[in-house]
């Protein structure tokens, strides 16, 4: 504490001046990043863990920008909460995962489900349940084909809001499933009150799962939780078939990892769906 004197806060230290410098950068880049196309959409299957039966995928987004390459969303989702540009940005991705959704069923003759990622900005936003019955319909995917992916943090913060934005979305017939499960530190009050449908194990869990005790129990004890209450289970970063074997073992319904298939462009995911049918 003695070396944190004044100066060494308030002084503008040359690492934060690049830093902001490149944040502001990175924030006009993703301001034009739509416009010029620049945002694509990778889908990673999703199975029923017992049989491998494929169910559907998850929509992750790419940026692919001329100066920075390939950026992940993490690097640049939290910058556009904070600047409001999610907004934009999810109902592009919301839109391009319906319309995906609907190539494929042209395409294998299946109703593969689409599982979208909502940040907490996004479900706020006053037109955010309108926005996806416009998605659902413009491109005629009935709505239990929808799955909103919702973390864990933004039901910490319960509302009035929260609750009945669930409710809409649930009446409407989208699943709704609880992303990043078990990192939120939150009360599991709400998993009775919320019309959840699905838990997704977070991938940290998983990792560990077949080295770590702690990890093998905490995953079977939320598989166990969810049954009884109704909710299914999606284990995420399922990387080999031993914790394959294991979240069989206990029950768990699905599964998602680069055991699989890391997410892909739509392309290579179509060749990886008629490849795994065969
Ligand atoms: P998430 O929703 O928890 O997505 C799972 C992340 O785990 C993805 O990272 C995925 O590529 C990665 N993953 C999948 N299988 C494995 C595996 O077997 N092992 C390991 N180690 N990782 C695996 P990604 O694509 O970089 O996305 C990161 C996060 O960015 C997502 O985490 C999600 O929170 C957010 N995100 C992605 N797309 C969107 C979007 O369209 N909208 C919003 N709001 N957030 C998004
Ligand atoms: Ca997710
Ligand atoms: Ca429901
Ligand atoms: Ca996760």
């Amino acid at each position: 504490a003695k070396a944190q004197g004044k100066s060494s806060y308030r002084r503008f230290s040359p690492e934060m001046k690049e830093l902001s410098l490149e944040r502001l950068q990175m924030e006009s880049r993703l301001r034009r990043a739509l416009e010029l196309n620049e945002m694509e959409l990778y889908y990673q299957p999703i199975l029923q863990a017992a049989d491998s039966h494929l169910i559907g995928a998850e929509a992750l987004i790419r940026w692919n920008n001329p100066a920075m390459g390939l950026v992940s969303p993490d690097r640049f989702i939290p910058l556009a909460e904070e600047t409001g540009m999610i907004i934009p940005i999810g109902r592009w991705v919301l839109n391009a995962a319906c319309q995906a959704n609907k190539r494929w069923e042209e395409a294998t003759g299946q109703c593969l489900s689409i599982a979208v990622n909502v940040s907490p900005r996004q479900f706020r936003d006053p037109g955010f349940v309108e926005m996806v019955q416009q998605a659902l319909s413009e491109n005629g995917i009935p709505a239990k084909r929808l799955e909103l992916e919702i973390t864990e943090r933004l039901i910490l913060d319960n509302t009035i809001e929260t609750a009945q934005i669930l409710k809409r979305l649930d009446e409407m017939g989208v699943r709704l499933s609880v992303d990043d499960f078990g990192t939120g530190f939150s009360a599991l009050g709400y998993l009775k009150s919320y019309p959840f449908d699905t838990l997704k194990i977070d991938k940290s869990f998983v990792r560990d799962v077949m080295t770590e005790q702690e990890d093998a129990a905490l995953v079977k004890a939320i598989i166990n939780m969810a049954h009884s209450l109704s909710l299914e289970v999606i284990a995420e970063g399922v990387e080999d078939s031993d914790q394959l074997q294991f979240l069989r073992e206990q029950g768990c319904d699905f599964a998602q990892g680069y055991f699989y298939s890391r997410p892909a462009p739509e392309a290579d995911f179509l060749l990886w769906v008629a490849g795994h049918q065969q």
